[in-house]
Order: structure tokens, then C-alpha cells, then sequence
């Protein structure tokens, strides 16, 4: 298998299926706009997806893929590809998703063989809700939630931090994700797409949320990280974990082993590139998957993550 000077190799995949959504929060887009990107019939088709994650399952035994966007479920083959990425015997395949037309899918993409779904929700009210995403719906979302978590697939939650909008949501997310069994997770505000070339990005830092943690829950006791983790965990001492997945405070390119696909297919070592190989077009030349791999692994950053002009909307978060 291709590796690195680090070690590094991939085996986490990370499809973004659209790079359209029916929400436009804040940090992800700069426009209030549901209309990005491309239209129904220039989607990828799932057939198409298949070869591309068989043609990499042959070359870098992938042990998870995860579908994201954009918003996944907006991809109108979803659950097919869940199934027949199931049928490649890759042992994980999980969603992130804003969670506001999961009720009505949760059950089928169970059923295809779906294992696990990050949902995200940046904020418990109303209006907090709408101020992170631009939308109203937040009851939807939380129907989402509760879909999953009735299904009994592993269900995490990821609520995004900006700073002055919603440091203020830490402990009401805790609280709300405890009580349903869900592990929350937060994340440092990531320099991409529009904010790559902001000189004050809000970040809210890991310190901080710990902070604020501790003041309420106590003294909070760290996991030990499991390698390319891209989240480091507390417990607290009630025994209530969380994860915080700090880019800027903690970064952990020394051991990513991500992977990722845009929506067209262009393949990307590392989300601080801008420039991805076009996969389906390099495969019909008949060029040797180990050769895209390496050139793709070159891309990776040694230790820190440094942003790139693509939105997450496009190569998927
Ligand atoms: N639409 C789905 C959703 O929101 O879960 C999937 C795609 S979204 C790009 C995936 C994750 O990326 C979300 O949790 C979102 O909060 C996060 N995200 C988007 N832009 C970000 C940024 N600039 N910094 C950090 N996280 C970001
Ligand atoms: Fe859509 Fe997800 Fe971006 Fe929000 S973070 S606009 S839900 S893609």
C-alpha cells in the first residue's frame, strides 16, 4: 500500500455527493442562497460512484467511507449507494448531514446498510438556530435527531462554533446530546472557502470551550487519542464524554489518513488543496490508481492545516 514519510496512508473516504444544500450557514457560504452548484442531471451517478470507490477499495482497502456534501440527503440515490458501497465490504459507511429531511430517510438508509450519521446542529433555539444557518428548521432537525437516535445507529452531533453567535449554545448542546445518548462534538471554525483569506476569523478555541466546559461540569479528564483522530475527548466526572475537533488549537495532519472526492470526482489528499485530480477522467485513461494516489498524497500537510478557497460546501466537511 502507498505511504508516506509519515507513514500516512488513506483509508477513510470522504464523498461529497452535491455540492448544493438546501440550508447556507454562516461560515460555510457568504450568500443566502439555496441555488449553488450542480444542477440534478450533471450529478455523479451512483453507478459512477461505485467504480471510482471500488477502483480505490482495490487500491487502499478503505475501512470507512462517509457521504457527505453539500447535503447528502439531497442526493437522490442515496440509499442505493449506501447499499452497494455496503456490498464492497467496507466496514463503515456513515453521513454527515444537517439532519432537517432525515426523519423521512433514517429508516431506509438503515436498512441499506448504513452504520453510523454525524448531524449538525450549531445552536438549541430557534434563534440561535437560524442565525448559524440561515434557515427556520430547526424543529425539523431536531425530528432528525430523533429519527436517528430511535433507529439505534451510533449518532453523533457536531455543532460548529463562531465566536459572538453561539459560545453560548456549549452547555445547552452538551446537556441536549447527553440526555438522548448522543456524543457532541465541537468544532474550531476552519479557514475555508470565503474565510481563507479573512484576517479575523472568529474562531471560538479548544481552551475556551474546555473553560467553559470545566466551570459547569467540573474537572474533565482527557482520552487517550485514537490515531488519526481528527477529535481529541473529555469525560467529566458524571462519566459524559465530548469531543473537540480543533483544527487551529490541535491539529492532526501528523497521522490523517482522509481521503476525499468533490462532487465532480476530483480527488483530494488533503482539504488545504485547492486542486484535485479528476478521478473518473485519469481512470478512463487508463491511469494506474497508485500513481493518482501518490501525487494525491504529496498534497497532505505536514502538521497543520492552512485553509484553502474551497467552500465545505464543495469538497464536503
Ligand atoms: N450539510 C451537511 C452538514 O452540515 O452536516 C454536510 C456538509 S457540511 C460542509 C459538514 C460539516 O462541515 C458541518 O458540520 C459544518 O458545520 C462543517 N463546516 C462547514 N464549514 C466549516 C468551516 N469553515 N469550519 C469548520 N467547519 C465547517
Ligand atoms: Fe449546508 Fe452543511 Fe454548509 Fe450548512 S454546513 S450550508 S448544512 S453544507
Amino acid at each position: 500500500m502507498i505511504s508516506d514519510g509519515f507513514g500516512r496512508s488513506f483509508r477513510t473516504l470522504r464523498i461529497s455527493l452535491l455540492d448544493r444544500c438546501n440550508f447556507a450557514c454562516t461560515y460555510c457560504v457568504d450568500r443566502e442562497t439555496s441555488d449553488f452548484g450542480l444542477k440534478k442531471t450533471d450529478l455523479l451517478k451512483t453507478e459512477e460512484w461505485i467504480r471510482i470507490v471500488k477502483g480505490l477499495h482495490s487500491a487502499l482497502d478503505l475501512k470507512k467511507v462517509r457521504l457527505t456534501g453539500g447535503e447528502p440527503t439531497l442526493y437522490p440515490g442515496l440509499k442505493i449507494l449506501v447499499r452497494e458501497i455496503k456490498n464492497l465490504n467496507i466496514p463503515e459507511v456513515s453521513i454527515t448531514t444537517n439532519g432537517s429531511v432525515l426523519s423521512k430517510q433514517i429508516e431506509e438508509l438503515k436498512e441499506a446498510g448504513l452504520d453510523s450519521v454525524n448531524i449538525s446542529l450549531d445552536g438549541l433555539t430557534q434563534e440561535s438556530f437560524q442565525t448559524m444557518s440561515r434557515r427556520s428548521a430547526f424543529k425539523q432537525t431536531l425530528n432528525g435527531i430523533d429519527a436517528a437516535v430511535s433507529t439505534g445507529l451510533k449518532v453523533r452531533i457536531n455543532c460548529t462554533l463562531v465566536r459572538g453567535k453561539n459560545e453560548d449554545q456549549i452547555i445547552p448542546i452538551l446537556e441536549y446530546s447527553w440526555s438522548k445518548g448522543i456524543l457532541p462534538r465541537f468544532l474550531e471554525l476552519m479557514k475555508m472557502g470565503y474565510l481563507q483569506n479573512s484576517d479575523t476569523v472568529p474562531v471560538f478555541k479548544q481552551d475556551e470551550i474546555l473553560d467553559r466546559v470545566e466551570r459547569r461540569f467540573g474537572t474533565l479528564t482527557p482520552q487517550v487519542r485514537k490515531e488519526s483522530s481528527t477529535a481529541n475527548y473529555w469525560t467529566t466526572q458524571e462519566g459524559n464524554s465530548f469531543g473537540i475537533i480543533a483544527n487551529e488549537s490541535a491539529p492532526f495532519c501528523r497521522d490523517c489518513d482522509r481521503l476525499r472526492l468533490d462532487s465532480k470526482g476530483n480527488l483530494y489528499g488533503c482539504l488545504s488543496s485547492s486542486t484535485g485530480f479528476p478521478l473518473p477522467k485519469l481512470m478512463e485513461q487508463g491511469i494506474e490508481m497508485e500513481q493518482i494516489l501518490t501525487l494525491a498524497l504529496r498534497q497532505k500537510q505536514d502538521v497543520r492545516f492552512k485553509g484553502s478557497d474551497l467552500t465545505m460546501m464543495a469538497i464536503g466537511g
